[in-house]
């Protein structure tokens, strides 16, 4: 009797860790050998965490769970009547329940050029990938003769898009005061819509604006990234920016997985799920977290939000116990905490619980601590370092070395070698 969970991040690992306290066999596979917290993406991009501070190895979570076969692997095939998974070393299964837990993917919506030259931030390797683009940009334009120029164009304004956009705005403002940077970096963010933080209520939006207006960030609205290339952008207005840093904060689709098993997806390329989170026509298998469109009791879906995809993976597998004890499995409850996004330091905006209470600035910044801290318990234990880290983070403005000289702020996890990931980068 085992499950095979396909997926390591927030809802698989979640999964993972509830079957086995229920004492369930479980084979947990995911592409790399870690699980990632994205909320902290942005710092990694902006070099005010490293990488692997936000990586954390499965193996290490799940040491004390035996019932957890860890499975470093890409999974390129799901048959979900045999309820068998395939990766690019075996066939895994049959499992006698099977849960589809692969997150989403960046959306490029068919944008020509975006998904060449664009920097998507979706992932450890993607945030990596932006700091050392951005680092080298920085070092040139700090040279003493620098004459140049960095424009970096945010496309989308949700909460991916305000977060690095305040956070780079932040790094260029204090890397300008303590006189390292020479040349020009400013920030451009375009929103196809009319507002920033769409989810959030007007308050909030106008917060936002108002913060990275401030900040130094050109925000326009309206304009959509028509197309990308190497060093140049083209906007929906017909203009063109000359920039080769696109950080594309555009949207997501359900993960590639999704296509490699018979099922339909459903809107956003993602796996339609009954109230139960049960696959329609398959009893024994489910879909959490980001790949789901998992109903809401007001007739649409909850939004793909680590909250829902960790509570989503938890409900799964006391679903999972109800089936093995002849129960019936139960339609998944939210305990919804609330949004929040974070803008710069010292500047956030939550709206907290179901009645979503309005918080700003510093309260904000305390709550996104409290859900964050709650998020990062299935991640890690030493929960007390991300308070550490926070408080370093608030009360010491260090962006300004962090391009230039290397030395990156820590969340103090462990100095033990079998707590780093194998980040491949
Ligand atoms: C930049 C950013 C900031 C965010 N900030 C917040 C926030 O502040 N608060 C919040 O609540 N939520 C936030 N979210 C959303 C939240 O991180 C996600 O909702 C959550 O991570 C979804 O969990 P998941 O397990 O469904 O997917 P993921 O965490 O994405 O995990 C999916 C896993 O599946 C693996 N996988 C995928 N395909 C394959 C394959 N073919 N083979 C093997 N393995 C595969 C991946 O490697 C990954 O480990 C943010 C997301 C992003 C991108």
């Amino acid at each position: 009797m085992s499950v095979i969970v396909a997926g390591g991040g927030m809802a698989g690992a979640a999964c993972a860790s509830e079957l086995a306290k229920n004492g369930i066999d479980v084979t947990l596979i995911d592409r790399h050998d870690y699980t990632q917290f994205q909320p902290l993406l942005y710092q990694v991009a902006t070099s005010q965490l490293p990488a692997e501070d936000i990586a954390r190895p499965l193996a290490r979570m799940f040491r004390d769970r035996a019932q957890v076969t860890v499975v470093t692997g890409e999974v390129t095939a799901i048959d979900v009547g045999m309820r068998t998974v395939t990766t690019d070393a075996r066939t895994f299964g049959p499992a006698d329940q099977l849960v589809l837990a692969a997150g989403s993917q960046a959306n490029f919506f068919g944008v020509p050029g975006a998904a060449e030259h664009a920097f998507p931030l979706y992932t450890v390797r993607d945030a990596e990938l932006l700091r050392r683009h951005l680092r080298d940009r920085l070092r040139e334009l700090s040279k003493p003769d620098s004459d140049g120029a960095l424009t970096v164009v945010i496309c989308g304004g949700g909460a991916t898009g305000v977060e690095i956009a305040g956070a780079l705005a932040e790094l260029f403002r204090a890397l300008l005061d303590d006189g390292k940077l020479v040349g020009r970096a400013t920030v451009r963010l375009v929103e196809l819509g009319k507002v920033l933080l769409a989810p959030f209520t007007d308050r909030s939006h106008r917060y936002a604006l108002g913060k990275l207006t401030k900040m130094g960030v050109d925000v326009t609205f309206g304009v959509a990234v028509s197309s990308v290339d190497i060093d140049s952008a083209t906007l929906s207005d017909g203009s063109t920016v000359a920039t080769d840093t696109v950080i594309w904060a555009g949207g997501i689709s359900g993960a590639s997985l999704v296509a490699s098993s018979s099922i339909t997806p459903g809107r956003g390329g993602r796996i339609d799920v009954a109230a139960d989170l049960t696959v329609p026509g398959h009893p024994d298998v489910f879909a959490i977290g980001d790949v789901a469109n998992v109903p809401d009791p007001a007739g649409g879906t909850f939004p793909q939000l680590g909250s829902v995809a960790q509570q989503s993976g938890t409900w799964v597998a006391k679903n999972i116990r109800a089936l093995r004890e002849g129960k019936a499995p139960t339609p998944f409850h939210y305990h919804d905490k609330g949004i929040m996004a974070m803008i710069g330091r010292n500047a956030a905006v939550a709206e907290v619980g179901p009645h979503r209470h309005q918080l700003e600035g510093p309260f904000a910044f305390a709550a996104w601590l409290g859900l964050h801290g709650a998020l990062l318990s299935g991640f890690h234990e030493k929960g007390d370092a991300l308070m550490n880290w926070a408080d370093d983070y608030i009360h010491h403005a260090r962006a300004a070395d962090l391009e230039l000289e290397e030395s990156v702020g820590r969340i103090a996890w462990s100095d033990d070698a079998s707590d780093r990931p194998n980040l491949e980068l």
